[in-house]
Order: structure tokens, then sequence, then C-alpha cells
């Protein structure tokens, strides 16, 4: 790469108390890229995302994002810079419609055109949710939720998504259709996407690259196809 990542990780510790979860983190992403992390539960995955976003305090090691440091930067200060995450879990607007939960991704925006495209994507992409686009966020099935929160991030055009355990509690039908959509808005729109996915297999045949953390500690990192063909990775991860 000649070019400068997107966002670098160097060196990075973070603990909840005094567990220390996250232990000399370094990684790096590049524009275009999808990356993965993989690892054991309680490695830290979520951590790292969380570290990145701003939620969890990295306590030492530095984050730099599109060239400028962001460690330290409150969470919410980073989408408007286009860096958003979509936790684990689904946090939409259980109250607010599904129109306005997807408005409320746009918040930011000022270009009622982009803004009107994106929503047509979404609703292209996620054709539930235009059906269901009157119908309030919390009715929605779980599977629909998590399409709504992945839908909402999107309308806030990120240049780099971090996606927590997108396809968490969805059929593998659901799941299919969420890995495609992440693979459409990388490979048409040139999303950077930082992926974490309890589906080791699916994770790094999506990915360029992937990483593999033990217990807070980067232990591999290598070209998602080679890690797939790794057997202790097929072994550890893989269920082999
Ligand atoms: P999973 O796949 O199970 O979600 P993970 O790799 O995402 O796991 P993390 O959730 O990042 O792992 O957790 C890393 C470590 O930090 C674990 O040992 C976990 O118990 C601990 N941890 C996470 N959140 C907290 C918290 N809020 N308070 C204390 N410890 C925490």
């Amino acid at each position: 790469h000649e070019r400068a990542p997107l966002l670098e990780l160097a060196n990075v510790d973070a603990c909840y108390g005094r567990i220390q979860a996250l232990k000399d983190v370094s990684l790096k992403i590049y524009a275009g890229e999808i990356v993965t992390i993989i690892g054991a539960n309680g490695a830290g995955k979520s951590t790292t995302l969380m570290t990145i976003c701003g939620v969890v305090k990295a306590s030492a090691g530095s984050i730099t994002y599109d060239g400028s440091p962001i460690r330290g930067v409150p969470a919410h200060a980073l989408p408007k810079r286009g860096l958003v995450q979509v936790p684990e879990g689904r946090r939409i607007f259980p109250r607010l419609t599904v129109l306005e939960n997807l408005e409320m991704g746009a918040y930011l925006r000022k270009d009622a055109a982009g803004i009107r495209d994106d929503q047509n994507m979404v609703f292209d992409l996620f054709p539930k949710l235009k059906e269901r686009a009157h119908q309030h966020g919390g009715t929605l099935s779980g599977g629909e939720q998590q399409m709504l929160a992945i839908a909402r991030a999107l309308m806030g055009r990120p240049t780099l998504l971090l996606l927590d355990e997108p396809s968490l509690g969805l059929s593998p039908l659901f799941a299919k259709h969420i890995f495609q959509i992440i693979r459409t808005v990388n490979a048409e729109r040139g999303m950077t996407i930082l992926l974490v996915e309890q589906n080791a297999n699916i994770a790094l045949q999506m990915a360029h690259r992937g990483y593999v953390l033990e217990t807070g500690r980067v232990v591999l990192e290598d070209d998602a196809k080679t890690l797939l063909h790794n057997p202790e990775i097929r072994k550890a991860y893989l269920g082999e």
C-alpha cells in the first residue's frame, strides 16, 4: 500500500476497571477494504470497535482516522466525520416509524437530493423496510430491526462503517441478504468496512484481510483467503 491507511490503531490498550481487554493492538484499514476481526468469545472484538468509535477509552496507543488522531474524541463527534458504528444488538428508535428512523440516520446531511437517493437505495436493498415504512420500529421483527439499524447507518453515507455481529439472531436467509448488502455497498459505493462477525467462515469469505484476536492481542493478520485456508484457523474458528 502506497497510501496512508484510512484507520490505524497503533499499540492500543483498553481496560474495563482492572480487566485489560485490549493489549498492544495494532491494525490498519485502507480505503475500500473490508477487514474482519475474528476471535473467540471475549477475545476483545467488540471492545476494539467500541474503542475506535470512542465509546470505550483507550488507555494507551494511538488511533488515527483519515489522517487525524481520534483517540479521546467523543463518540458523538465521529459520525459527522464519516465514522459510523452499528453496535451489536438492535438500537433503533422503537417509537419512531421506519421512515423516521432512516431520517435520523441522515440528520447530519443537508443534501436533500442525496438523502432521497439513499432512501431509495436502502428501500431497494431492504424491500421489507419499504413495505413497513410507516410502522413503528419497535413493532418490527428482530431481523427487520437489525436491517433497519444497518439501513439507518447507510443513510449517513459513512466513509468507514463498523459492523458488530450484523447477522446476530438472523435466519440464514436474512443473514445471507445482509452479507450481500455489505458486499454491494463496499463494491459499488466504495464504503470501507470493519466487520466483526460470529460466523468467521462468511466473514473471511467477504473480507479482503483479517486480524485474529486472542485474549486482547492480535496474534495473526493476513489476507482473508490465506486465513481461510490456514489449518489452525480452520480448527480454532471454523469448527473443523
Ligand atoms: P463476543 O464474541 O463474546 O462478543 P468479544 O471478542 O467481542 O466477544 P469483548 O466483548 O470485546 O469480546 O470482551 C473482551 C473482554 O472484556 C472480555 O473478557 C469481557 O468479559 C470483558 N468486558 C467486555 N465488556 C465489559 C464491561 N462492560 N465490563 C467489564 N468487562 C467487560
